[in-house]
């Protein structure tokens, strides 16, 4: 069988691990989170990376950073994965969910500038697949409306869009080392912090809302409860096993894109005889090959072909199924009129095994598996 997915291992990751036992340092904020830290500050270009335990737990620092409550309001995707409106939703604000851009299946700005209205505190582009959203467009929409901008780029590490870093954008982003995503550590995460206006509140509410950090480097003698947090810090284990991989993150990505392009080149007929359809990658964009999708003419076909390939030792997935008709969506979220990109491309959306390891042989079997079950009419198969 051919996994979706088989996290990368560099080989490091013991060593590293054995180095933090033997230091002593088990907990947060160790030597092996600030070299993380430091490594994400100098490549994504933010004032601030701060590791924490999850891609979650960076939402819901972010939303508690802004200050986002009852009564505001945070536009973003339905076309995304729970947390990005969870964490909305913990605060007692409300998601409002938008259609997304048949090309990219990116937050669509026409749509979120319909959705603005005086409630709105922020508005959160999810980088699909770590392909980056028009952020030039949704900037001058942020600006224009006095809104913050907290990039969703969990998917979007070493990605960027007209040539800038994905997470560098908005005046917060946030970066998921889930065991799926490019770069991990199991789980994990990162807030990436654009505004210094936030940095000093976004130690305290890292550290259970304390100014424990001021009190690590000195600048106080003790420390106390001084705001709202909870307890986002990444363990020092995990940090050690991201600093293996965050060393090759550069070889991961271009391991990755190597298979990316070998089904992105083989499916090229399928996609001339109207088969199917490709990934479409925009010019500004420069992606990290997280994701190799393509859409179905219709559902049916969808689930026969994800059925097929599965008869065939090929685990094929699809992938979001929109929040804004979900049970918890509808209760604590609000839909900004219909969603008909949303509606139709999350049914025709299959995913395909994509992982650094992936040899040249099984992205063959893989590509032929799908040529297969397409000549011979998937629904038949
Ligand atoms: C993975 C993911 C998250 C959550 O990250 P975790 O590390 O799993 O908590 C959030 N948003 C998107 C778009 C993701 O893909």
């Amino acid at each position: 069988m051919i996994p979706f997915n088989k996290p990368h291992a560099t080989g490091r990751e013991h060593g590293y691990i054995q180095q933090a036992i033997d230091g002593g340092h088990l907990s947060g904020n160790g030597p092996f989170d600030r070299r993380c830290g430091a490594w994400l500050e100098e490549r994504i270009g933010c004032r601030r990376a701060l590791l924490t335990s999850s891609g979650t737990a960076a939402l819901e620092m972010a939303i508690l950073l802004m200050g986002v409550g009852p009564g505001d309001e945070v536009v973003m995707p339905s076309f995304t994965f729970v947390t990005s409106a969870s964490a909305v939703a913990l605060r007692g604000a409300t998601p409002v969910f938008v259609d997304v851009r048949p090309d990219t299946l990116n937050l669509d700005e026409r749509a979120v500038a319909d959705a603005i209205t005086d409630r709105t505190r922020a508005i959160m582009p999810v980088h699909y697949a770590g392909v980056g959203c028009a952020m030039p467009e949704l900037g001058a929409l942020a600006e224009k409306h006095g809104l913050y901008v907290v990039e969703d780029a969990a998917h979007g590490i070493l990605s960027s869009y007209d040539e800038r870093p994905l997470g560098s954008f908005g005046e917060l982003g946030c970066l998921s080392f889930h065991e799926t995503k490019n770069v991990t550590c199991g789980e994990g995460g990162a807030l990436l912090i654009n505004d210094e206006a936030l940095v000093d509140r976004a130690e305290i509410v890292q550290e259970k809302g304390t100014d424990r950090s001021r009190f690590n480097r000195g600048e106080v003698d003790r420390y106390t409860w001084v705001d709202l947090g909870s307890s986002f810090v990444a363990s020092e284990i995990n940090s050690a096993f991201l600093w293996a991989q965050l060393e090759e993150a550069d070889r991961i990505t271009a391991d990755r894109m190597r298979v990316w392009q070998a089904y992105h080149e083989r499916l090229e007929p399928l996609e001339q005889a109207g088969l199917l359809r490709r990934p479409q990658i925009p010019p500004q964009a420069r992606h990290n090959a997280h994701m190799y999708h393509v859409l179905l003419p219709d559902r049916d076909r969808r689930d026969a072909l994800i059925a097929a390939m599965a008869t065939r030792g090929v685990q094929a997935v699809f992938h979001y199924v929109p929040l804004h008709s979900s049970p918890a969506g509808l209760r604590h979220g609000r839909v900004d009129g219909p969603l008909p990109v949303t509606d139709d491309v999350s049914g025709r959306l299959v995913r395909l095994p994509l992982w650094a390891d992936l040899g040249e042989r099984e992205v063959e079997l893989v590509a032929g598996a799908v040529e297969e079950a397409l000549a011979m009419g998937v629904g038949a198969v």
